[in-house]
């Protein structure tokens, strides 16, 4: 939803990194003797993940040789990769690559964890492949859970591989009743095709981005309010979407899509919010 770039590194390097330390002679050897096996399982996810064919790949094949699933992920990515020191680089380094700490997949809520795009319990081999590892707030970590695409419309967005800040897909309406409240929704440009705005849409969905960003609509109006009715008084309606055209300006210029900048925009483009629907 937010875009981020692909971490620089491989899945290998964090395999090797994650797994190397492992105090234990015996899984340390089993672990190592995994890692062309894991290297090749983060292959075929990148082809997957490239190809938009991520909802074909099936629900095995994904673990790591000789080991069960539980005790893998328990292995690489418990004591590995969060709480040894080289894993714990990579995962702190991951962790900081949101500008602002802000999670990609709400645009909104403050980074807390990795979450794994494809759930570590069903694809072990992928725990500690960075590209399955993206930063997340705890409320979509928590939304998402295991859920998996069954479909290419309903394959999530993919911060590192899918850039759509660029376009303006965010949109809202003001919804005139007592109290005013607004009502986002995805309005994909049309250069869009259907799959991305599917796949957007249920992106949008699952992660509750109406509610959630209606929420934060509704607080910022509650600490403007007063403003407002000063400017109303003072100028008049057209006064009135001056001022939210500057502030849409200057948030949308920050960021396209945000529910800050879009709430102002929509705020100003309606007449019967800037003649006093505000303060109902
Ligand atoms: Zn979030």
């Amino acid at each position: 939803m937010w875009s981020l770039d692909p971490p620089a590194i491989t899945a290998r390097h964090s395999y090797d990194a994650c797994v190397g330390a492992t105090k234990d002679p015996g899984r340390r050897r089993l672990l190592l003797a995994a890692g062309d096996s894991v290297e090749a399982a983060s292959e075929r996810f990148r082809r997957a993940a490239h190809s938009g064919t991520l909802h074909e790949l099936p629900g095995t094949g994904f673990t790591v040789p000789g080991i069960p699933a539980e005790e893998a992920v328990r292995w690489v990515y418990g004591n590995g990769m969060v709480n040894t020191r080289n894993g714990r680089a990579i995962y702190d380094q991951l962790m900081a690559a949101p500008a602002d700490e802000r999670c990609p997949l709400c645009g909104h809520g403050v980074v807390r964890t990795l979450d794994h795009y494809l759930p570590k319990r069903m694809f072990p081999a992928l725990c500690v492949d960075p590209l399955n590892l993206v930063p997340a707030c705890a409320d979509c970590n928590h939304a998402k859970g295991e859920s998996l695409p069954v479909s290419a419309e309903t394959t999530l967005l993919h911060p590192y591989l899918d850039h759509i800040d660029n376009d303006p897909w965010l949109t809202a309406r003001v919804v005139v009743t007592n109290p005013v409240w607004l009502e986002f929704y995805v309005s994909p440009p049309p250069t869009w095709g259907p799959l991305l705005a599917d796949r957007t849409r249920h992106h949008f969905e699952l992660f509750g981005l109406a509610e959630l960003f209606a929420v934060q609509a509704n607080r910022t109006l509650n600490n403007i309010r007063q403003h407002l009715t000063t400017v109303l008084v003072a100028g008049g309606r057209e006064l009135v979407r001056a001022y939210l055209k500057d502030e849409a300006a200057t948030r949308l210029a920050h960021r396209l899509n945000g529910w800050e900048g879009v709430t102002y925009r929509t705020f100003a483009s309606d007449d019967t919010f800037c003649s006093g629907a505000f303060s109902l």
